[in-house]
């Protein structure tokens, strides 16, 4: 079964069943700067699991794109990719293990509905129980009740099958779902057998049903949900690989073109390095459709790694200069129908690309001699590697690499620190250069941002208190702004909404932040989506002066250090997007 078919039935099943079809949310997070990259399904609707009401109902499904940088240390095994797709199913509130176990099931199972995968090959997992929550004996009776014999159904411990953001919120059991991948078949196993095999991956994680049961406090898991919730993730590519019997993920229909333009080019042979390029070509693909560009902090800094590594393991390869290019137009062939902004990005996504990659390109070669220089006396220290890195674009994971084929140490921890001196350092570079009024991309970027708090603020005093940030979106040219409210705006409400911003920016209000616990922070009166999704300490932002400010905000920044320089304020767009949530679109003139 192709992928485009895979997508299809597991949409169309749970669409059966009550549930609505969302659209995949952006791989960059809308209102949550306290993560890179959207990592799994459940990320756009945390704050639906924690009990805003959602306006598509309470059964929820899509195929979300996903990001897991943490991951890249598997990129080469036969299951990991730093991008992949989750399918997903979600109850808020609604059903519970029941239903979520025998869909599940039903859907891997059956043959005209759903994947008709074979069920003597499939395994589960459930929580074994501990201080905290009962042994999972509901979800075991489950999974016996469809047929799933008692020998393989294995009971493990909060280390793989509890689920939590944190110390605090919603968390739970989850149970897990493993395809024998062999010709022969496993059959039965002991548990030990069975982790066994998982670890030679014999067997395959393919789906993960949470259970959000219960309530922790402090570590501790202080009550039961008074409304649980069902959040589950499987990933395409696993499904595919399984499915289409083939060995790994990179031997299914969705890497097909891409692996025939390595093969079509490669001099020598190297699978994990034909799997890293392949991975991280089609990751920065999607990175750069979802509108991040190579730079030296933060998603950039990401995007610029992944692009780099995929350099050199393509010249490892023997590939030509202009691979990775290449190996990118496969990747848009394949996924512009199903992502239309792939395909619409694509002279951009190549632009890019190419010149992140001549550029590399360009050092590659005088690095790796100025390495073996380095190498020579067995060792590469904080300060080499920080050389490797600001003059021949070395990211750390390369020299790390590259130590590592020589069997020679390399100083990880000092490389951090001196890499965040000079993270540091260029931002204040970036933030001088604003007072000069010189404004490339970013730096326009970071004046729609402090002009979305702005905006959030002034929409406060128009139109009242009760008005909440749904979501933002901003690029170099404009500001989206969703927030909760049932009408439209009038004519005047915008007006005025324009006129506080652009007196706010008059009086040029200086903007600085704090960090506090997050506690402090609503005691303070800064908004913010209260919930466990941050981190014990946050950064509040302020714009004006302590004693009277015009907005308190949490959020990770950046932001310009005074107002004045955001220009002249204008909104072009207001919009309904769902039912009680309006966008407004804005540009600095
Ligand atoms: P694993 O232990 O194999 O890394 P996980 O426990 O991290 O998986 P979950 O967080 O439960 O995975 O994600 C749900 C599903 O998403 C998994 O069952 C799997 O099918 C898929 N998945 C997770 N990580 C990756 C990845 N790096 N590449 C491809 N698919 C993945
Ligand atoms: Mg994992």
């Amino acid at each position: 079964m192709q992928s485009d078919e895979i997508r299809k039935r597991f949409l169309a099943f749970f669409e059966k069943r009550g549930h609505a079809v969302l659209p995949s949310a952006s791989l960059v997070p809308e209102n949550d700067p306290s993560v890179l990259f959207t990592t799994a399904g459940m990320q756009p609707l945390v704050p639906y699991l924690l009990g805003e009401k959602h306006p598509a109902g309470t059964r929820l499904v899509n195929v979300q794109k996903c990001v897991r940088t943490q991951d890249i240390n598997e990129v080469g095994d036969k299951t990991h990719d730093t991008f992949f797709e989750m399918l997903g199913n979600w109850s808020l509130g609604d059903y519970f293990k029941k239903e979520a176990i025998e869909w599940s099931w039903q859907l891997m199972t059956d043959a005209a509905e759903g994947f008709g995968l074979d069920p003597r090959r499939l395994y589960v997992t459930v929580f074994e129980g501990d201080e905290n929550a009962p042994r999972d004996e509901e979800a075991a009776a489950i999974w016996k009740s469809i047929g799933v014999p008692e020998n393989r159904i294995y009971f493990l411990p909060a280390s793989k099958n509890w689920w939590q953001a944190g110390d605090n919120g919603p968390c739970g059991p989850d149970t897990e779902m493993y395809y024998d991948i062999t010709g022969a078949g496993l059959g039965d196993m002991t548990l030990d057998e069975f982790k066994a095999a998982d670890d030679a991956q014999k067997v395959v994680e393919i789906w993960n049903d949470v259970f959000m049961q219960f309530l922790k406090k402090d570590g501790k898991v202080v009550d039961k949900l008074a409304k649980q919730n069902v959040d589950t993730g499987a990933g395409l590519e696993r499904f595919a690989m399984v499915l289409q019997k083939v060995d790994s993920i990179f031997e299914t229909d969705l890497f097909a073109d891409i692996m025939a333009a390595i093969h079509g080019e490669k001099k020598h042979d190297d699978v994990r390095a034909e799997r890293i390029v392949a991975d991280h070509v089609r990751t920065a693909v999607f990175m750069l459709a979802d509108g991040v560009r190579p730079s030296n902090t933060d998603r950039g800094y990401i995007l610029r790694r992944l692009i780099r590594r995929a350099v050199r393991f393509a010249s490892k390869l023997g590939m030509k200069e202009g691979a990775i290019g290449r190996v990118a137009h496969a990747v848009v062939r394949k996924y512009s129908i199903v992502y239309e902004n792939v395909g619409l990005e694509e002279v951009e996504i190549h632009g890019a690309l190419t010149q992140e990659e001549t550029k590399f390109t360009a050092t590659l070669e005088r690095g790796l001699k100025e390495f073996e220089h380095l190498a020579m006396n067995g060792a590469i220290s904080a300060h080499e590697a920080f050389i490797l890195f600001s003059s021949y674009g070395f990211p750390i994971e390369v020299t790390k690499e590259l130590a590592l084929e020589k069997g020679i140490s390399i100083d990880e921890a000092g490389f951090g620190l001196e890499f965040k001196k000079h993270q540091d350092l260029s931002r204040s570079g970036a933030e001088q250069k604003f007072r000069g009024g010189l404004a490339d991309s970013s730096e326009q970027t970071t004046k729609y941002h402090t002009a979305t708090h702005m905006l959030g603020a002034a929409l406060r005093e128009v139109l009242g208190e009760s008005v909440q940030q749904r979501g933002s979106n901003i690029t170099a040219e404009r500001l989206r702004f969703d927030f909760s409210f049932d009408r439209k705006m009038t004519d005047e409400e915008k007006q005025r909404t324009e006129e506080i911003v652009n007196e706010a920016i008059a009086s040029d209000f200086p903007v600085s932040y704090e960090e506090m616990s997050v506690e402090d922070a609503k005691k303070l009166g800064a908004i913010g989506v209260f919930g466990e999704k941050y981190a014990d300490v946050v950064k509040v932002y302020r714009i004006g002066d302590a004693a009277a400010p015009y907005s308190l905000e949490i959020c990770g920044g950046p932001h310009v250090i005074h107002t004045g320089v955001l220009g002249h304020f204008k909104i072009t767009k207001e919009e309904a997007v769902a039912q009680g949530v309006r966008r407004i679109k804005a540009v600095l003139e």
